[in-house]
């Protein structure tokens, strides 16, 4: 399966809807990985996608990340 970026934002991370797939992409080494919505703390349920990138922290150390909001194709 490949991850295509529908270049959409919900703006708030509650209007997102389930069925759309979130990735989060590293813009200082490229790496992408799905979002899990339920790994966010209770304060940030209902926070801007602009309030939370800043929060998540890549494994190569960098705080660069940008959510991509999309689907799967086979
Ligand atoms: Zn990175």
């Amino acid at each position: 399966m490949r991850f295509v970026n529908s270049d959409w934002s919900p703006g708030y991370i509650n209007v997102c809807p389930q069925h759309i797939v979130i990735m989060v992409e590293c813009t200082a080494c490229g790496v992408q990985k799905p979002f899990d919505r339920d790994s966010l703390p209770k304060h940030l349920h209902h926070a801007l996608i602009v309030e939370i990138e800043p929060l998540l922290k890549c494994s190569c150390g960098a705080k660069a990340a940008k959510m991509l909001f999309g689907y799967y194709v086979d």
